[in-house]
């Protein structure tokens, strides 16, 4: 069996009913790290499901195979490489979700570069909207 994609492990988690222990920082518009929220990029991609594809994140086994954990996306996330070096092997999913309510937020890169050269709008993470540019910016807490 092989493993689901990026993006239908995202979708999985956006819709499941343990997201917010296991993918508190998810927006499906706006890839980032489950566990710290950490994005890279704000690719210049037209779907969701490229972005997905792009982003700079790893497939993470909630139980390793080595547990017995399985290649489905009940048991992978999205994690950032620091996030997913720095994630211990655990037997119990709830060990996980423990260990993402602990974990610190990653400060995001603000600003990437498109494929033209040109520096993108900072999107707010968890709308997905893109900020405006003049001042009158409106600034919203992230839940
Ligand atoms: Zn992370």
């Amino acid at each position: 069996m092989s493993m689901p994609s990026k993006w239908e492990i995202a979708q999985f988690w956006e819709q499941g009913r343990n997201r917010d222990e296991f993918a508190p920082h998810l927006s499906l518009v706006e890839p980032c790290c489950f566990a710290c929220g950490w994005f890279s990029e704000c690719w210049e991609e037209k779907t969701p499901r490229a972005r997905w594809r792009r982003a700079r994140l790893e497939r993470a086994h909630i139980v390793p195979r080595s547990l017995g954990g399985p290649d489905t996306a009940d048991n992978l996330l999205l994690l950032c490489r620091p996030c997913h070096e720095d994630s211990p092997d655990w037997a119990d999913p709830r060990q996980m979700a423990r260990w993402i309510a602990t974990r610190a937020e990653r400060p995001s890169k603000e600003v990437e570069t498109s494929r033209h050269g040109l520096p993108l709008p900072v999107r707010h993470q968890s709308s997905g909207m893109p900020l405006p540019l003049s001042p009158r910016s409106r600034t919203r807490k992230s839940e």
